[in-house]
C-alpha cells in the first residue's frame, strides 16, 4: 500500500504537493518523494515520513509533478526502491504506483533477456515504466498525441497483471494517471480552476481545494497535456474489483470510495455486527474502539445497541501503524508503546472492543491483556473484517503464515488473545455493505479477481523474506 499525488498547478506546485502528501502519510512510512518537471527532473526522495525527507527546506521548481509514499510490499525497503522512478528515454518519465504487480517475475524476465534493460531497483515501478517506455517507442516521437499515450497505456494494462495505480510525468506532454484491471487500487481525479491533481484518496482533493472531477474504475486512464486540457480514455472494460479493506481499514474515514464516506461504510458494518451480539446472548456494558480506524464501526455497534460508545483506549498518535510496521519484534514494540488504557472508564465493566481487523493478533492480545489489567471484568473482542485468511497478492503485505488463522480455529485465536468473547462479520455482511460484484475480498473468501499463476504465492513470499519483511 502506498499513496500518489500527482498535479499540473502553477509555479511552485511542489508546496502543494508536500502538503498533499502529509494528508497520504497513513498509507506509506518507509519513504517518500517529489519530482517535479522544469527543463529537467527536480528530484528529491528519502526513506522515512515526508517532513522528514523534506526537512531540510528543499524547494524543487515547476509547475507539474508527482510525489509518493511508500510502503514497501515488493521488494526492499532501501532508498533504491523510493519513488517517483524516472527515466530519459524516449521522454523524461517521472512515474509512481500504488498496488502490486503479480506477473512481475515474467515481466523482468522480459526486460532483461529480451529487451536488454539492466534492472536498478526490485520495485514494481520499474517493470510498469519500462513496460510504458517499450510502448511509447513504438509510436512517432515527433508528434505524440493523447491517443498515442492512451494506446501505449492499453498496451501496459494489457501486459502488466495484478492492482495498480499509476502517476506519471511525460516531459514536454504532460500529467497522467491510469489504473491496472479491476481498479483494485483507488484513483481519483480532482480539478481547481485549470489545475488538475490525481491522487488515492479524496481527503487530499478536500485539503487542497480540489473538487473531485473522477474516480478511476479499471484500465481507465486520464491524460493532462501542457495546454491543461483533459483527455479520458475508458480503456478495455473489466469486472470491477475494489479492495474492501481500503474501505475497512487502509483510508481515512473522512475520504469517499465510489461516491460513499469511508466513516458511513465502517458505521454500516457496525451495524451489521451488532447482530453477532444478540445471537451470541453477549450484554456488554461499554463499546469502546481501537483508535483510531475502527472508531465509526464500534459507532454502529453501540447505536444498534443502544449502549454507551466510551473512548477506553488512548492513543499516542507519534507511533506509527503498527500493521504497516516490518517485523514481528518492531510490530510488538509499537503496539506497546501505541496504547493506554483509562482504567476509570474500563474497571469492573464487560467491554466490547473493535479492531478493524486481526492480522496477526499482535494489538489483540495486548489490548485484551492492557484492559483486563486495568480492571475489565470481560473482554468481547470485536474485529471489524471478517476472518482474515488468504494473502493478499495486490499491495498488502501479510503472508499466509503470519495470519493467526492460518493454521487455527476461531476459538484458538480467542483462547489465544485471552478474550471471553471473539466476533467477525461474516463474508455475507461483508457483501451487504461492500457489493460482491463490485469488490475484492480475496484476502476473506480466497476468489482474487485476477490471473494469478501458480507460482506468484510463493514468489511473493520469497520476496518478502529477502527484502526482510519476513522474521
Ligand atoms: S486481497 Fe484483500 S487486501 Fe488484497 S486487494 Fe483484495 S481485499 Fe484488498
Amino acid at each position: 500500500m502506498c499513496g500518489v499525488l500527482g498535479i499540473y498547478g502553477n509555479e511552485g506546485v511542489f508546496a502543494e504537493i508536500l502538503s498533499g502528501l502529509n494528508t497520504i502519510q497513513h498509507r506509506g512510512q518507509d519513504s517518500a518523494g517529489i519530482v517535479t518537471l522544469k527543463g529537467i527532473f527536480h528530484i528529491k526522495k528519502g526513506l522515512g515520513l515526508v517532513n522528514e525527507v523534506f526537512r531540510d527546506g528543499s524547494v524543487l521548481p515547476g509547475k507539474c509533478g508527482i510525489g509518493h509514499v511508500r510502503y514497501a510490499t515488493q521488494g526492499s525497503t532501501g532508498l533504491e526502491n523510493a519513488q517517483p522512478f524516472t527515466v530519459n528515454y524516449p521522454f523524461g518519465l517521472a512515474m509512481a504506483h500504488n498496488g502490486n504487480v503479480t506477473n512481475f517475475e515474467a515481466l523482468r524476465h522480459s526486460l532483461s533477456q529480451d529487451h536488454h534493460r539492466l534492472l536498478e531497483t526490485t520495485s514494481d515501478i520499474e517493470l510498469i515504466a519500462y513496460q510504458m517506455v517499450l510502448a511509447l517507442e513504438k509510436r512517432d516521437l515527433h508528434k505524440l498525441s493523447p491517443t498515442d499515450i492512451f494506446e501505449a497505456i492499453q498496451e501496459v494494462q494489457k501486459t502488466v497483471e495484478g492492482a495498480y495505480a499509476v502517476v506519471a510525468v511525460i516531459a514536454g506532454f504532460g500529467l497522467l494517471g491510469f489504473t491496472g484491471p479491476h481498479g483494485i487500487r483507488p484513483l481519483l481525479l480532482g480539478r481547481k480552476g485549470q489545475n488538475y491533481a490525481i491522487t488515492s484518496e479524496t481527503t487530499t482533493l478536500d485539503y487542497l481545494g480540489y473538487e473531485l472531477v473522477h474516480e478511476f474504475e479499471g484500465n481507465e486512464s486520464v491524460f493532462i497535456d501542457k495546454n491543461r486540457e483533459l483527455y479520458l480514455s475508458k480503456g478495455q472494460a473489466s469486472k470491477p474489483a475494489f479492495c474492501v479493506f481500503e474501505s475497512i481499514y487502509f483510508a481515512r474515514e473522512d475520504s469517499r470510495f465510489k461516491n460513499r464516506l469511508v466513516a458511513a461504510q465502517r458505521e454500516a458494518l457496525g451495524r451489521l455486527l451488532a447482530k453477532h451480539f444478540t445471537r451470541e446472548g453477549l450484554k456488554p456494558d461499554i463499546i469502546i474502539d481501537v483508535p483510531s480506524s475502527s472508531y465509526f464501526c464500534a459507532q454502529g455497534i453501540a447505536e444498534e445497541l443502544g449502549i454507551p460508545l466510551r473512548r477506553g483506549l488512548v492513543k499516542n498518535n507519534y507511533i506509527g501503524r503498527s500493521f504497516i510496521a516490518h517485523g514481528q519484534k518492531q510490530r510488538e514494540k509499537l503496539v506497546k508503546q501505541k496504547h493506554n488504557a483509562i482504567s476509570e472508564i474500563i474497571k469492573d465493566k464487560r467491554i466490547a472492543v473493535v479492531d478493524d481487523s486481526i492480522v496477526r493478533g499482535t494489538t489483540a492480545k495486548h489490548i485484551v491483556g492492557l484492559l483486563k489489567q486495568r480492571g475489565a471484568k470481560e473482554v468481547y473482542f470485536v474485529s471489524a473484517s471478517p476472518q482474515l485468511k488468504h494473502p493478499c497478492v495486490y499491495g498488502i503485505d501479510v503472508s499466509e503464515k503470519e495470519m493467526i488463522l492460518s493454521e487455527r480455529t476461531v476459538e484458538d485465536v480467542r483462547k489465544l488473545i485471552g478474550a471471553e468473547a471473539l466476533i467477525y462479520p461474516t463474508l455475507e455482511d461483508l457483501y451487504e455493505v461492500f457489493p460482491k460484484n463490485k469488490h475484492c475480498a480475496a484476502c476473506f473468501s480466497g476468489e482474487y479477481p485476477t490471473r494469478l499463476s501458480s507460482e506468484v504465492f510463493s514468489l511473493a513470499e520469497r520476496e518478502k523474506i529477502n527484502a526482510g519483511r519476513l522474521e
